[in-house]
């Protein structure tokens, strides 16, 4: 049942994104075609780059109190957040989780549980954490829905 399913990124959990991003480019020579977001709705300030077909997120809160810097003050240090994973069929791959004792949790951006739109698919994210990473799965749009969810933007 592995099938269609990859690593869509992995999220770091930073206090400056700019400088995670230099140091980088800097010392692994990585991450030259990235480029920096602010998100409104979740005042995350994230840069973004693909390092062997799996995409980086480094998340900076916008806000004190905000997602990664509660997140960051409560562990006492940065580090890897989350990974999210592409899954084909995401009310199929919810379903077999909780089949096995899995539990929905509630989207940190939207406070919706299970899966909703986000702005490059259908998104969801489990309780559970094995080695203390965050799962979130993503069942990616196709081109039409991608266009059919542009509105979906800013998460
Ligand atoms: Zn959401």
């Amino acid at each position: 049942m592995a099938e269609g399913r990859y690593i869509k990124h992995m999220a770091f959990a930073v206090n400056d994104a700019a400088l995670a991003w230099q140091q980088y480019r800097d010392f692994l020579g990585i991450g030259h075609d990235g480029r920096m977001e602010d998100y409104e709705k979740s005042r995350n300030r994230v840069v973004l780059f693909e390092v062997g077909g799996v995409e980086y997120q480094l998340c900076q809160s916008m806000d004190e109190g905000g997602r990664y810097d509660a997140w960051i003050k409560e562990r006492g240090q940065e580090g890897l957040h989350h990974i999210c994973y592409a899954v084909p069929d995401i009310e199929a791959a919810l379903a077999e989780a909780q089949a096995k004792g899995g539990t929905l949790k509630d989207c940190p951006a939207c406070h919706v549980k299970g899966s909703h739109v986000h702005p490059e698919g259908w998104v969801a994210f489990l309780e559970e954490e094995p080695g203390a990473i965050e799962l979130e799965l993503m069942q990616v749009y196709t081109a039409e829905e991608l266009e059919e969810y542009k509105a979906v933007q800013g998460i």
